[in-house]
């Protein structure tokens, strides 16, 4: 049994073993606190993050189960690994926080929009994403809500998926906290509620990809009938096939509302966004926007797949098959996220998820 020691970091403390020294700060999310820490074993630093009392209700203790699960199965470069799992708690009855100890990156995309990138840098970083996305697929993983603030990077252009997006149940999550909800990623399948497939995140990354570029959000809702406007006044109404899918309610809406003819791709990407010092340059910004412009359909049969978009002479330079069709996981089985159970079987499943964890794997990585 490891030596534990309370350590404070802001409002939170920490109770982690004597190997984890130094903490410091680096985020917060709706689960939890994320920090720094020296790993005297590993003898570099690691990312610690707390998960305070996950199974207090039914929707944190779902994302955490969910999270431990796909983070002991999911094993690829562009996905966050993880390194360790604790609870300093002896037994289930003074069980209450989980600490998951994950490999530390320098810092989550937000930061790098507004940075001027040269084509390699972006396209090296589009083709992670694409690679982390094809892995999490192959595990019968969507995201559906890829966003910058949980896609981490690295000085050296590394880039790794930090999180699992929605369950395939309905989207309830984090009602209950304080945390608003980012949407502005949302593929149109996802608000307004229609059938959707793995490339419903293609979406997201066209989203995201396109900040990159211009340095602001594309698509700013306010909530999920605005996110839907944006879409519809930036990038035109979308063609009969797509109203035709929807819940007649919804397309009652969706059809009642102007139609726009959108933005042109030059208007939305004018060269000068772009790195422009050379003929090269203006070659690949011709095939970013290309590229942008298949990732940016709304309706998904026109849009890219995610083995297109990874074949797409923007990224294809980088492609290397050990990272873009590495051995898929094992599948994930989505019957747990529709689980109804009481909380206190949450708390026995997420604490048997924490006492499984086998911590001599943390030697293998
Ligand atoms: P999360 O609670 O997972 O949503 O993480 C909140 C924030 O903490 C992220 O947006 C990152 O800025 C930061 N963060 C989380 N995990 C890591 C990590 N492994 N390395 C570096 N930063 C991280």
């Amino acid at each position: 049994m490891a030596d534990f020691y309370t350590t404070q970091v802001g409002d939170t403390l920490f109770t982690i073993p004597r190997r984890y020294q130094d903490l410091k700060p680096l985020g917060h999310g709706a689960q939890g606190v994320v920090c720094s820490a020296k790993d005297s074993v590993r003898g570099e630093r690691i990312a610690i993050k707390k998960l305070v009392k996950p199974f207090q209700n039914e929707t944190y203790a779902k994302r955490a189960f969910r999270e431990l699960k796909l983070m002991k199965m999911v094993n690829h470069k562009n996905v966050i690994g993880l390194l360790n799992l604790f609870s300093p708690a002896h037994s289930i009855e003074d069980f209450e926080d989980v600490y998951i100890v994950m490999e530390l990156m320098d810092a989550n995309l937000c930061r790098v929009i507004g940075i001027e990138l040269d084509h390699d840098r972006m396209s090296y970083l589009l083709y992670q994403l694409l690679c982390g996305i094809k892995h999490l697929h192959s595990a019968g993983i969507i995201h559906r809500d890829l966003k910058p603030s949980n896609i981490v990077v690295k000085e050296d252009c590394s880039l790794k998926i930090l999180d699992f997006g929605l369950a395939r149940a309905a989207d309830k999550a984090f009602m209950m906290t304080p945390y608003v909800v980012t949407r502005y990623y949302r593929a149109p399948e996802v608000i307004v509620g229609m059938k959707y497939k793995e490339n419903v995140d293609i979406w997201s990354v066209g989203c995201i990809f396109a900040e990159i570029v211009r340095g602001d959000i594309l698509l700013p809702g306010r909530d999920y009938i605005d996110q839907w406007n944006k879409v519809t006044q930036i990038l035109g109404t979308p063609p009969q096939e797509f109203f035709k899918q929807l819940q007649p309610s919804v397309r009652m809406y969706c059809e009642s509302q102007p139609r726009h003819k959108g933005k042109s791709w030059n208007e939305l990407f004018p060269d000068d966004v772009f790195p422009n010092d050379s003929k090269e340059d203006a070659h690949k910004t011709r095939l970013a926007v290309d590229l942008l412009t298949k990732m940016l359909q709304i309706e998904p049969t026109r849009r890219v797949t995610v083995d297109e978009a990874l074949k797409h002479p923007y990224v294809s330079i980088w492609y290397d098959p050990s990272e873009a069709d590495a051995p898929p996981p094992p599948k994930y089985d989505h019957c747990l996220d529709e689980k109804n159970i009481p909380l206190a079987q949450w708390k026995k499943l997420i604490y048997e998820e924490v006492i499984s964890f086998d911590e001599r794997r943390d030697a293998k990585r």
